[in-house]
């Protein structure tokens, strides 16, 4: 039965409070949960499962699925469904998930995620020191815009840094709002996030590095040393001293920075006691 089928038989409406956008067609479901399939995972959590759409996709081959779902009514709907029998489905919420998957080799995260979880998600599952290998998700178009974003690029700021160090990241489609029930205001992208082998910078400090980072692109009409002095409380000169120790020029921008260069200057300011 339909998203639209399910909510009406249960006398449920879609909640806005909860990102509730549902997926109309099978077939993107499949789509989605092949990208998640691949590579052989023991273990999926699926962010959301909302009406099961997807969640059957996933679970169709009897691999082993975990759904997360804050919705007390959907959670009821969810257990009742016989072909999701072998599903565990929790009541939960995503960002305060504690991940007990972290023990697993090879485990994977797939979701149509709510607008309001995607970043400050994303950014926990790239950076759990046992994370998952891999990350589908659907989220709104301009999100993956900044994390596929280039270093000089608008879109470009501190969520691809702190994405792209632990995870390489592609565009799989984007859909337009007709694919969801009701309609959302933007278009969305499906993307994979693929962990690499090794982190593409360890910088001395990781906490200092994320500060740095952030601090860049604080005052994005200032130059990068005024940026950090002000937000980091640290004088212009002491600055100026790390970003020269680093290759950085002076009236170098934060936003044209590639992270090698921001985990340089993370290490410059930890030598000098920061
Ligand atoms: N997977 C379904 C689909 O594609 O049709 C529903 C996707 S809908 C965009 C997002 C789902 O995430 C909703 O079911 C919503 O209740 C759930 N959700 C919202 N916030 C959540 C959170 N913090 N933790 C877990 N689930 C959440």
């Amino acid at each position: 039965m339909s998203a639209r089928g399910q909510l009406n038989a249960a006398g449920l409406h879609p909640k806005k409070r909860f990102g509730q956008n549902f997926l109309l067609d099978e077939s993107l479901c499949i789509k989605i949960a092949d990208l998640a399939l691949s590579e052989a995972p023991e273990y999926i959590v699926e962010i959301g499962p909302g009406t099961g759409a997807l969640t059957a996709a996933l679970a169709r081959d009897g691999c082993c699925v975990r759904a997360l779902e804050i919705d007390r009514d959907l959670v009821a709907l969810l257990r009742e469904r016989s072909d999701l029998s072998s599903v565990d489905i929790l009541e939960a919420d995503a960002l305060t998930y504690a991940w007990p998957e972290s023990r697993f080799e090879r485990w994977h995260v797939a979701g149509n995620l709510p607008y309001n979880i995607a970043t400050p998600l994303l950014v926990t599952l790239s950076q759990l020191e046992r994370g998952p290998q891999r990350i589908v998700a659907m989220i709104q178009k301009d999100v993956a815009d900044r994390l596929l974003a280039a270093p000089g690029t608008a879109s470009y700021g501190s969520l691809t840094v702190a994405v792209s160090n632990a995870m390489e990241i592609r565009r799989a489609f984007t859909l337009g709002p007709g694919a969801f029930y009701p309609r959302p205001k933007v278009d969305s992208t499906v993307i994979v996030l693929n962990r690499r082998a090794r982190p593409l910078v360890e910088p001395i400090d990781p906490r200092l590095f994320e500060k740095v980072v952030r601090g860049s692109f604080a005052y994005r009409r200032k130059t990068l040393a005024n940026s950090l002095s002000r937000s980091l409380s640290i004088e212009r000169a002491e600055i100026l001293v790390a970003m020269q120790a680093a290759g950085i020029n002076e009236d170098e921008r934060g936003e044209r920075l590639d992270i090698d260069s921001f985990a340089r200057l993370a290490d410059a300011l930890a030598g000098r006691g920061f």
